[in-house]
């Protein structure tokens, strides 16, 4: 204490002078006496000076301060030496043993089902990736955050507890070498400084006052500098908050938002900084507008700025801490020492466990610093931890009081570190033997819940708190913890603190027996439902925790007994109200029973039984350790009292019959819902299943005559089976019959349900094969929906996988679907009809199943019992209820009332019953007589079935009473099983009478023989009449179904089945033109084109049935069809888009192929009239719907009214109009239309043109003549004398359609408002015309399909619609107007035309011209007063003309971007096929020409290029072109292609379309043929500067042919996405919370989704980082993977999408959304190609709507913040 003056001498010194670098204030330090006082004197001088603007902090300044100024001093002060140095050291000294990475919420954590201890041992991602369980079972889950990695600790795996980077050492090196590198020196350091470091960060986390800070600290004048502090909270939200704030602080959104974002993120902040009266006045401020909008005020406190600065200090001095300890071993247990040393004469805890007792009272932020620090350093030492683990034991209690008290969530909780303690089985083991932890479990829990105990000390959970409650699951969650790995070796005391925490335990149960009693109520009906989901919620978490303590018990008999006793003497005390109760007497067949007058339909019952059915388990494991004839030296005999055992489970069953019987209906629901959970997977084995076997106990431990009566007197049947009463109510017949079938089931039960080992010879392995056999014969499932079935362990195993392939074949999924089990043929003989885990719904689906599986296997559809297991000799005695006279006389009675014509007291499903229990006594006497002499065998049922029931002179035994039933033909059904019966009678007998064996057999043979005649016989009647039953049905159904449905219904059938033709019907199509045509050429183009192959058209409307032609002069008929941007094509994913296309001029397709639009149709035809009416229809509807946002009226959106694609325009059909070439025209024309004179006519027909506008108007198409080509010739009208005709004129219906779908492509296609005038439309009708074509093509490509062949029928339809009505568009503008965009558009291509903005040839698509050109180019044949078009042989002229044109321009286009990389060019040459390739014409040709070229490129354009290189990459690159272009004139023109575009593409293919569109094969040849007209052509293009400037960025060129898209590459391991996703950091903000990482399947960007930090806003709205970066990767559509769920999402616009499953399947073919079943996922490449072609083949959008029309009421996502 003497030093302490000391220090306080030395403040003042300090304050004057102190040294200013690292190394010497450690140094300086060093010479101190006190380091603590001066530790806190340097913090106290600093840290206030350094935290001091804690409202706009300059977070680097701060770090680096605090580094400079305290922590490296620190280091220095500890090492001796420069830190870097020594760290630097450490870090090779050796790796830790444990990883012990600490999880953030939502990362992704690995188990190993073979090897974890339990499902709690987990890895990280990177230990996983390097462990050897990568290739075991493993399971993936997301953590909740505050786990951390078990890599390293051997306690936790059984195998592999190792990664290689946390394997501890290499051959040689032996652990102290790895461990201890530290010098004493250094040692003794930190001995000193350690204690003073976590004194000063525990005393400031828990200092409490708010304006003074500890005396030791407080050095200065305190100022009045404060900050309002507001703290996060579970009540209020974020909207809450920021209200409160915008209102107290009068601030901004924005500043308000930013607070509430970091309050929610560290749990506190200041939000006002200010003197103590202004801060003091916001906090009101806050608290009552918080107040006005919820309850509860929000947290707010006033603190001094210095406290602030301190405690944030404290925390980040916790973090430094944390960074120092991970250097070694020897440094994390100094600083654990220091934590658990007590202070001398002092009543605090130590010092970690003050930190733990106010964990509760901290703010998030805080919280999870300090969690660190304990998991680097108590939880990465094993014997801290221990000692950890004992000081969390020691107040327990407290901590978890605090917790269910507190609000924050259990992950930032000090109590969910338990799991990290409990699930060590050395440590649980330990402080179950130190502790007594399970009693101090087991307390708290009897502690916190009192407040649900009722007047009898039972707990009811009326009117409870879910969050509450919810924390209480907590506690009992730390029970299964502990006993989740049994103990191997017992020590006496741990037996002794064992059965002291059963007994504690117990205490549990007690309160629990018997609690939530119900009573019937007759009359009314109750008011308001009770509830009744807390106890049930208990009772499943119950569940495996009373299964775990049964099984520890197990582990030694002498404990099972004491454990016995205990429970036993705990049911009895439960049941002293049932003792003392009156009785009654039940006398039947000459037997007496007397019991208590209970009655459940009338007095309380209840269905929680814990201590019963924990008894009924012990029991059984009594059974199965053969201990059973010990149990007297613990219970008495006298003491047993079986009946009183019985008792409660008996009531409880009948409680089920009876609400079964509807006599609860007046209970209400819940009721309903506790008995559905009470045989439910997920509580049966504790409830359901237990009841049946203390049955069972009773069954054979009674007398079976007094246990049948008990069964009818609790059944309250004694009087139906009492012949004297007669019964006429109809309801109280159905009643009655409910009870009995119900009551007959428990008795099957009883005496058949023998697989439970204890109870029967089974395994463990058996009764989980049978589950699995019953599963499977209701249907083939997936490997899900039967784990689903199957009850968990605590290791949430089933044990499923071990088995299933014993009884099951697993069939693969296809490309959609799961893959299924499907049960083996052999296992069927196993099928239990009445299975005693078989809902009603599932019994009756299996019982149909199988009997349908049996009639078409042609055998008999009897259903016996397979032959059960034999009973465990405990168990034994109870197959005597079979043969008792009670159960002979229940039997009898049912036979006797169905051959009654009179009796209603029976049903078919109480025969089937009865029929079973019958088969199941003769199984058991046949497998008795099998195994021993007959005289040995005392199970007499055939006899007792024989005998007389009385001795009335109609007396009939039960084998007289089946002749009869087999008579009666209501009971057809049954015939077979009666049979079955009467045989097994038959062979029982033949055991029986061993003695005149021969004779029996001979005779049983011809009456078995006699019987199968007769048999047969029935069975063909019955079959006959059954038939006739059918057919009549049948016709009944047919009437029925033709009244019901409606038109459309009608042809939607049809619809669909052609549809599914589509191919046959193409061909078919194409078949019946062919002969007619097969003289013709198939050719499109020039003088030789071949004619147009129409037919008529008669189509059907979908909408009124009715059928017309179509005509030009008809009224319209439409295909309803979705225009949509697409970036499906484009070589430039991502380029920046106009959000808005005002200003765009789409003219000219950029060479990228970026944005285009594209017009897809489902192929539906309807009137245009029909379409209008339809349309306002919908719109009418939905004025009145909720649901409106399914589709977007306003924007003309619709679902098809036949197959509910989403569309949003159509599209008129109009006919193609057929042209003929007249042969002897051609001969003439050919002779006089060459290239340059065609030209030479176009020119002047546009200066023509030009010279009239210019007289009146300005001239507003510039256009500018080389001097030689103005040949006076050629004059105006030149091009009228090739030939004209006179324009199509069109209904005034079509053009109306016309007009409008023009309008609908170019609003959608640009995202502007409709404007029916402008010039834009025609550009954007040309260019979705080729974008849909290339786009056909790409697919078709894609999927290797021939070019006509293989077009389905909408697409058919759809392209042939399109091109028809691009011709008529053309007719409906204005001609001016077509005429500028031509020239415009042949500026490109016409030598000595140029006009404005002529773009520079590498940058424009030219089949978009090539579409453009051919489209407009009529126009030049308009003049004022005449309306005439082309004749067909100059279009024939112009289009080929044109097309030879842009052809040439492409292939210089193709030879320009080549890519002339030297290493792909070596790769090539090195083949033998170069060589002979280079010989060839086209090569040569190819040489030549690129000499030519490169001369005016001023050598741009590499020489010396191989001519068969230049060759093979031109044609590689046009073909795509070609195939375009063959789409293109086809559907234009409707000439019939040559048969190779039909078939396969292959060789064929080139000269085919090279043959169809009038082209050389050697395209070379174009250029030598027209070479003076393209020669200055060559010369234009090629000296274009942009053009230049265009192959000098190599990078940005577009190379042919244009790379076809696909979805990016996925990883075969859907681990490894998880790992990418892991290290994903969201750009936009610095923390690690939670974040939902979604990849974007087009480009691979991984974004962060559903979070504020990535919205945009985008015309005024917010949008998320999903939406946002759709608009611009997909025109808005787009494909995302939400990578820690492991779904797809398909997005479309703001405001919609959907799920899509996922590419990944488990091993079992399913998928695994949410990854809530955790199995290791691989990518199916099948599935992932469909997503691919749903996007390629612009259906996304299609997708979305059609999910939306059937989701649309599950669920409102907000998809615009994705
Ligand atoms: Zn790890
Ligand atoms: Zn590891
Ligand atoms: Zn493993
Ligand atoms: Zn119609
Ligand atoms: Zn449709
Ligand atoms: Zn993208
Ligand atoms: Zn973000």
């Amino acid at each position: 204490m003497a030093e302490e003056e000391a220090g306080d001498a030395e403040r003042m010194e300090v304050s004057t002078e102190l040294p200013q670098t690292p190394q010497r204030l450690a140094s300086w330090w060093d010479q101190q006496i006190d380091f603590h006082t001066t530790f806190l004197n340097h913090l106290a001088r600093l840290v206030p000076e350094i935290y001091f603007a804690e409202m706009e902090p300059d977070l680097e300044k701060q770090e680096e301060n605090i580094k400079m100024s305290i922590f490296t001093p620190l280091e220095w002060y500890l090492f001796g030496e420069d830190p870097d140095i020594s760290l630097e050291k450490l870090k090779h000294s050796g790796a830790f043993q444990l990883c012990g990475k600490v999880f953030k919420s939502g990362e992704t954590t690995y188990s190993c089902r073979d090897c974890a201890i339990d499902p709690t041992c987990v890895l990280c991602m990177d230990c996983f990736q390097n462990s050897v369980h990568k290739n075991h079972r493993y399971k993936m889950h997301t953590s909740t955050g505050g786990g951390f990695c078990d890599c390293g600790d051997t306690e936790a795996w059984k195998t592999g507890p190792f990664c290689i980077s946390h394997e501890p050492g290499r051959a040689g090196t032996t652990k102290e070498n790895l461990r201890c590198p530290l010098n004493e020196e250094v040692i003794a350091q930190a001995r000193k400084i350690f204690p003073s470091v976590i004194k000063y960060i525990v005393e400031m986390t828990v200092w409490e006052e708010e304006k003074e800070l500890p005396p030791q600290l407080q050095i200065r004048e305190k100022n009045d500098s404060y900050y309002c502090v507001l703290f996060n909270d579970e009540h209020h939200s974020y909207d809450h908050v920021i209200y409160s704030l915008q209102r107290a602080l009068d601030c901004e959104l924005a500043e308000a938002q930013l607070h509430t974002t970091a309050i929610d993120k560290e749990g506190r902040r200041a939000v006002k900084a200010g003197a103590f009266a202004a801060c003091q006045e916001a906090k009101e401020d806050i608290k009552s507008h918080s107040e006005n909008v919820s309850q509860h005020p929000l947290h707010v406190e006033v603190l001094h700025s210095e406290v602030m600065a301190h405690q944030k200090f404290a925390l980040r001095l916790g973090s430094w801490m944390n960074k120092i300890m991970s250097y070694s071993s020897d440094f994390r247990q100094i600083f654990c020492q220091a934590c658990l040393r007590e202070e001398p004469g002092s009543e605090n805890p130590c010092l970690i466990s003050r930190l733990m007792l106010w964990d509760a009272k901290l703010y998030k932020g805080a919280r999870k610093i300090l969690h660190e620090l304990i998991f680097s350093s108590f939880f990465m030492e094993m014997e801290y931890k221990k000692f950890f683990a004992m000081e969390f034991v020691k107040y327990y209690k407290q901590l978890q009081k605090d917790y269910i008290s507190d609000d924050h969530d259990r992950s930032i909780s000090i109590t969910a570190l338990s799991v990290q303690m409990f699930t060590v089985p050395t440590l649980a083991r330990h402080l179950i033997e130190e502790q007594n932890v399970i009693s101090v479990i087991t307390e708290t829990l009897l502690e916190v819940l009192p407040e649900y105990l009722d007047r009898n000390n039972k707990f009811n959970f009326q009117g409870y708190s879910q969050d509450k409650l919810g924390r209480v699951y907590a506690v009992i969650c730390d029970l299964k913890y502990i006993l989740i790995s049994k103990p191997t070796v017992w020590t006496e005391r741990l037996r002794m603190q064992f059965l002291e925490g059963i007994r504690s335990f117990l205490k549990i149960l007690t309160c629990m027996q018997g609690m939530e009693e119900i009573r019937r109520q007759v009359g009314q009906h109750i008011e308001v439902d009770p509830d009744w989901e807390a106890a049930i919620a208990i009772q499943m978490q119950l569940k495996n925790i009373l299964l775990m303590f049964q099984e520890w018990c197990a582990c030694d008999e002498e404990l099972l007994l004491v454990a016995y006793k205990e429970c036993h003497k705990a049911v009895m005390r439960c049941s002293t109200s049932f003792k003392s109760s009156s009785k009654t007497v039940v006398q039947l067949c000459g037997h007496t029973l007397e019991t208590k007058s209970y009655r459940v339909s009338e007095d309380l019952v209840s269905i929680h039984l814990p201590i019963s059915r924990t008894l009924a388990g012990l029991h059984v494991r009594l059974s199965r350790l053969g201990a059973i004839s010990r149990l007297h030296e613990f219970v008495p005999f006298e003491d047993f009292q079986v009946e009183v055992l019985v008792e409660y489970p008996l009531r409880c069953l009948v409680l089920v019959a009876q609400v079964v019987a509807e006599m609860w209906r007046r209970n209400g629901l819940s009721l309903i819902s506790q008995v559905f959970y009470y045989q439910d997977v997920k509580c049966r084995e504790e409830m359901y299943d237990k009841d049946i076997i203390m049955l069972q106990i009773g069954a054979s431990l009674m007398d079976p005559n007094k246990f049948l009566l008990l069964v009818l007197q609790r059944y309250e049947l004694a009087d139906a089976f009492n012949k004297t009463i007669s019964i006429k109510d109809q309801d109280l017949i159905k009643q009655y019959n409910t009870l009995i079938e119900e009551m007959l089931q428990v008795l099957i039960y009883i005496v058949g349900e023998r697989y439970v080992p204890g109870v029967g010879n089974v395994t463990k392995e058996e009764v989980t094969m049978r589950e699995i056999i019953h599963l499977l014969c209701i249907e083939p499932m997936p490997h899900s929906a039967i784990a689903k079935n199957l009850p968990e362990n605590e290791n949430n195993e089933t044990g499923l996988e071990n088995v299933i392939n014993k009884v099951a074949t697993f069939k693969k999924p296809g490309v959609s679907g799961h893959g299924v089990y499907e049960l083996k043929d052999e296992s069927l003989k196993d099928f239990n009809m009445y299975f005693y885990h078989y809902s009603k719904t599932q019994h009756s689906k299996a019982e149909h199943m199988q009997k349908k599986r049996r009639k078409q296997e042609n055998k008999d559809e009897a259903l016996p019992p397979p032959p059960p297991p034999e009973f465990c000799p405990a168990f034994s005695k109870a197959v005597n209820l079979l043969n008792c006279d009670i159960m002979m006389y229940i039997l009898r009675t049912i036979f006797e009332q169905a051959v009654d014509p009179d009796s209603n007291l029976w049903t078919e499903g109480m025969l089937q019953m009865a029929f079973h229990i019958l088969a199941l006594g003769l199984l058991e006497e046949k497998q008795q007589l099998q195994k021993s002499p007959e005289e040995e065998v005392t199970f007499d049922f055939y006899h007792k079935a024989s005998r007389l029931g009385s001795s009335a002179m109609n007396a009939q035994n039960i084998q007289m009473l089946l002749e009869k039933l087999k008579g009666i033909p209501q009971l057809e059904g049954q015939k077979d099983m009666i049979t079955w019966i009467l045989q097994m009678f038959d062979t029982v007998k033949r055991l029986r009478e061993k003695s005149c064996l021969i004779v029996a057999t001979t005779s049983g043979s011809e009456s078995i023989k006699n019987d199968e005649i007769t048999h047969d016989k029935e069975k063909a009647e019955r079959k006959r009449k059954a038939e006739a039953a059918r057919l009549h049905r049948q016709k009944i159904m047919a009437q029925m179904s033709a009244l019901q449905k409606n038109f459309i219904e009608t042809h939607k059938l049809m619809y669909d089945s052609t549809s599914e033709m589509s191919g046959k019907e193409d061909s078919i199509m194409e078949e019946e033109s062919t002969p007619a045509v097969s003289d013709y050429c198939k050719i499109a183009l020039g003088p030789k084109r071949g004619p147009s192959v129409t037919e008529k058209e008669v189509l059907t409307c979908i909408l009124c049935q009715e059928e017309q032609e179509v005509k030009i002069e008809n009224n319209a008929m439409v295909l309803s069809a979705c225009v949509q941007k697409s970036t499906a094509l484009t070589q430039h994913r991502g380029k920046p888009i106009e959000l808005s296309g005002e200003t765009v001029d789409p003219l000219f397709m950029d060479s990228d192929l970026a944005y285009g639009t594209y017009t897809g149709s489902c192929g539906h035809v309807m009137h245009a009239v029909c379409w209008q009416k339809y349309f306002e229809a919908v719109q009418l509807s939905s004025q009145q719907r909720i649901h409106v946002d399914l589709f977007d009226l306003e924007s003309g959106e619709y679902l098809c009214p036949l197959c509910k694609s989403l569309c949003n325009t159509v599209i008129p059909i109009i006919p193609l109009q057929p042209q003929r070439i007249s042969s002897e025209n051609t001969e003439a024309l050919a002779q006089l239309l060459t290239l340059a004179r065609w030209i030479q006519t176009v020119l002047a027909r546009i200066t023509g043109y030009n010279m009239k506008h210019a007289k009146g108007e300005k001239p507003t198409i510039p256009v500018l003549f080389d001097q030689g080509m103005g040949d006076s010739t050629f004059e105006f009208h030149s091009i009228l004398s090739f030939g004209v005709q006179s324009s199509i004129k069109y209904s005034n219906s079509i053009k109306e359609m016309v007009l409008l779908f023009a309008t609908t492509i170019y609003r959608i296609g640009l995202k502007v408002p409709p404007d029916e005038m402008d010039p834009r439309i025609p550009m954007m009708t040309w260019s979705t015309c080729a974008f849909t074509i290339q786009a056909i093509e790409n697919l078709l490509g894609d999927e290797g399909k021939p070019l006509f062949g293989a077009l389905q029928n909408r697409q058919h339809n759809g392209l042939k619609a399109l091109m028809q009505f691009a011709i008529a568009q053309r007719i409906t503008c204005s001609q001016v107007l077509i005429q500028k965009h031509l020239i415009r558009l042949l500026s490109v291509v016409l030598p000595n035309l140029k006009s404005e903005a002529t773009p520079c040839l590498l940058s424009v698509d030219l089949f978009h011209v090539l579409v453009g050109t051919v489209l407009a180019f009529p126009s030049l044949y308009w003049d004022d007063a005449v309306d005439l078009q082309p004749s067909s042989i100059s279009s024939s002229y112009n289009h080929l003309y044109l097309f030879h044109l842009i052809t040439m321009a492409h292939m210089l286009q193709i030879l320009l971007t080549t890519d002339t990389d030297l290493s792909f060019r070596i790769s090539f040459s090195g083949l033998p096929l170069a060589q002979i390739q280079e010989e060839s014409e086209e090569a040569r040709s190819a040489s030549s020409f690129l000499a030519e070229v490169s001369q005016y490129t001023s050598g741009c354009i590499g020489c010396g290029i191989p001519g068969w290189y230049l060759w093979v990459s031109l044609k590689n690159g046009i073909i795509p072109y070609l195939r375009s272009a063959a789409l293109f004139f086809h559907y234009l023109l409707g000439v019939t292609p040559p048969e190779e575009l039909f078939t396969n593409p292959a060789e064929g293919e080139y000269s085919a379309l090279c043959s169809y569109l009038s082209l050389p094969t050697n395209l070379f040849l174009l250029f030598q043929k027209y070479w003076d007209t393209v020669r200055p052509l060559l010369q234009r293009w090629c000296t274009d500067p942009a053009l230049l400037n265009c192959l000098k960025q190599k990078s940005a060129i577009v190379r042919y042919p244009r790379k076809r898209n696909s979805l990016i590459e996925l990883p075969d391991d859907y681990s490894c996405l998880l790992n990418q996703a892991s290290h994903f950091r969201c750009p936009r903000s610095a923390d690690d919370e939670r974040k939902h990482p979604v990849l974007c399947l087009f480009c691979g960007a991984i974004l962060c989704s559903q979070n504020i930090c990535c919205q945009e806003i985008v015309n005024g709205e917010e949008v998320g980082a999903c939406i946002f970066h759709a608009l611009h990767c997909g025109a808005g559509v787009c494909i995302f993977l939400k990578i820690r769920e492991c779904r797809v999402v398909l997005v479309e616009g703001k405001a919609r999408g959907c799920a899509y499953p996922a590419p990944y399947l488990d091993e079992y073919g399913e998928t695994d959304p949410g990854l809530k079943r955790g199995n290791p996922l691989h990518l199916s490449r099948e599935r992932y190609r469909k997503l691919h072609l749903v996007w390629q083949q612009h259906c996304i959008i299609e997708e979305i709507a059609r999910s939306q029309e059937t989701n649309q009421m599950l669920f409102g996502f907000n998809w615009q913040l994705l």
